[in-house]
């Protein structure tokens, strides 16, 4: 069976490694992506705050060396969803199974004044770039603000607050600086009224203060303001944003969206295509967009293919389950667990922050490098 696998994120990565793993050499699988390697989403963070290094937290492609599986690294430049079929930078592939894990690709341009007079930190670069830009911040008021919606990993704007407060603490700017959290949602993170709790309780607790259901629409460069979808003004000197979030152009344009992303079967991860799968960010399949999601959904499709493969059953079906950690600052973690299921409220459960957790998030990390690289990695060694 040949197995195309179009992004090697989560997703791509996880699937890639189970097909290899369970099947071996019996399996063809084509992994592509156009990026030098894979960073996770918290590493930004990470890097962001000084807490580790650049090259430490990115894991090149070129490591990922497994029975089964060839890694091609170029640009995907055409889907064609009947066929199976990508043309790239580096010819065209086909498949005998088509697997979208494409992510969201980000847009800060969209919003008016963002790069002029602010920062985006959703992006490797650009979080990288922030590590000396939060260096040299000599304190003032800073705003985390979210610019459109659906966004990546919705914890992410409350965790950078959390850590900006730390930072500015450690530098002893806290007292003459302010910071503000921006949202269009109207808790922290609405699946988890216990979670949202908990960091509104910390906000609190370190004086940030928290604007729910209120979008950023666009920053005036000349006058230091954001501005709301309401219409109202925020002052700041220092703006991290959350930039809008759609679908690869190539993705948009090969004809498998609906409104504006992958619909696909919410048990099984199949898209209306015979034999084209789509999975994580790039979907509209109901979760938040996360890896852990991403990731799950990967494990589904997996077991899929290794039945068919063996020429066996499998009741392997997507739970909508994902466990988030949740960086507090004073280096405790505190973790969420929720799960979407189509026709009832998400529900799940919360553990308040703690030293353990934060080893436990390290472990996450470490045990996927592991298993899609091939070697020991600890996140936070700088
Ligand atoms: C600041 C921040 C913190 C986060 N923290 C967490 C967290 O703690 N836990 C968590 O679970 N999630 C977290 N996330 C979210 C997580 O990073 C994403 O949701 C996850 O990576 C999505 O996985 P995916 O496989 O769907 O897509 P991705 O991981 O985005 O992978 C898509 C891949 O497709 C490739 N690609 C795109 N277009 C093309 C093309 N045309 N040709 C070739 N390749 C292409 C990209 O290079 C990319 O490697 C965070 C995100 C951010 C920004």
């Amino acid at each position: 069976m040949r197995v195309l696998i179009l992004g090697a994120g989560f997703g791509g990565l996880q699937l890639s490694a189970r097909l290899s793993e369970e099947l071996g050499d019996d399996v063809e699988v084509t992994l592509i992506d156009q990026a030098d390697g894979f960073v996770f989403g918290f590493s930004k963070l990470d890097v962001m705050f000084g807490r580790t290094t650049e090259q430490a937290v990115r894991h090149s492609y070129a490591d990922v060396v497994k029975p089964g599986v060839r890694f091609v690294s170029t640009t995907i430049r055409a889907i064609d969803p009947v066929a199976k079929r990508v043309e790239t930078d580096a010819g065209g592939f086909d498949g005998d199974v088509l697997v979208v894990a494409l992510g969201a690709d980000l847009h800060p341009e969209a919003t008016p004044g963002l790069l002029e007079a602010g920062y985006e930190f959703y992006t490797p670069d650009a979080a990288f770039r922030l590590r000396q830009i939060l260096q040299d911040f000599p304190g003032g008021r800073v705003i985390i603000g979210v610019t459109s919606t659906p966004f990546k990993c919705p914890p992410a704007p409350s965790e950078t607050a959390l850590l900006m407060h730390d930072f500015l603490a450690e530098r002893g700017l806290r007292d003459r600086s302010e910071i503000a959290l921006v949202m269009p949602l109207g808790a922290p993170i609405p699946p988890s009224p216990a979670a949202s709790q908990a960091i509104l309780a910390a906000f609190a607790e370190r004086g940030i203060s928290w604007h729910p259901s209120t979008l950023i629409t666009r920053l005036d460069p000349d006058r230091k303001v954001a501005v709301t979808a309401a219409g109202d003004e925020i002052a700041f000197h220092l703006f991290l944003g959350v930039p809008k979030h759609q679908v690869p152009a190539v993705v948009a344009e090969s004809g498998m969206c609906v409104d504006g992303w992958i619909p696909v079967d919410p048990l099984t991860l199949q898209t209306r295509y015979e034999d084209v799968y789509a999975v994580g960010d790039v979907t509209s399949v109901g979760t938040p967009k996360a890896g852990v999601f991403s990731e799950r959904q990967a494990d589904v499709v997996a077991d899929t293919l290794i039945a068919r493969a063996r020429d066996a059953q499998t009741s392997s079906t997507y739970d909508g389950t994902g466990i988030c950690y949740l960086e507090f600052g004073a280096e405790e973690v505190a973790r969420v667990q929720v799960t979407f299921v189509s026709g009832r409220p998400p529900y799940g459960t919360f553990d308040d922050p703690s030293a353990q957790l934060a080893r436990d998030k390290a472990e996450f990390g470490t045990s996927r490098v592991r298993r899609w690289f091939g070697r020991d990695w600890t996140s936070l060694e700088s």
